[in-house]
């Protein structure tokens, strides 16, 4: 059997967006005094991004794991929460 990379395995994942509430929300002001911005080389969906300074999050995509919670530095910078009920990501191990 054929061995699949970790973006083929994230492309196969099913995402139901809840375009209404987004369950992570960043306070920019907070990440803008953040030097190191850990989340953007810490999430593994690759959902963090860092362009001249500023910091842009899209929360399609995420897998949920916690780990942008986790390694963030500053307090009250993230907002999180699990997807409501019927949204979030469907996991599909291929
Ligand atoms: S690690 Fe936390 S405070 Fe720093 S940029 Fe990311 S979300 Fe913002
Ligand atoms: S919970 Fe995981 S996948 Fe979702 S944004 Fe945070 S680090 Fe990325």
């Amino acid at each position: 059997m054929k061995r699949m990379s970790i973006e083929q395995l994230l492309g196969i994942n099913k995402f139901a967006v809840d375009d209404d509430e987004a369950h992570i929300i960043l306070k920019k002001d907070i990440c803008a005094a953040c030097m190191d911005k850990p989340c953007t080389f810490a999430c593994p969906a690759g959902l963090y991004t860092e362009k001249d300074g500023e910091i842009s999050f899209d929360y399609a995509g995420c897998l949920e794991c916690g780990t942008c919670r986790t390694v963030c530095p500053k307090e009250g910078a993230i907002s999180w929460q699990y997807p409501r009920g019927g949204f979030g990501i469907n996991f599909r191990y291929g």
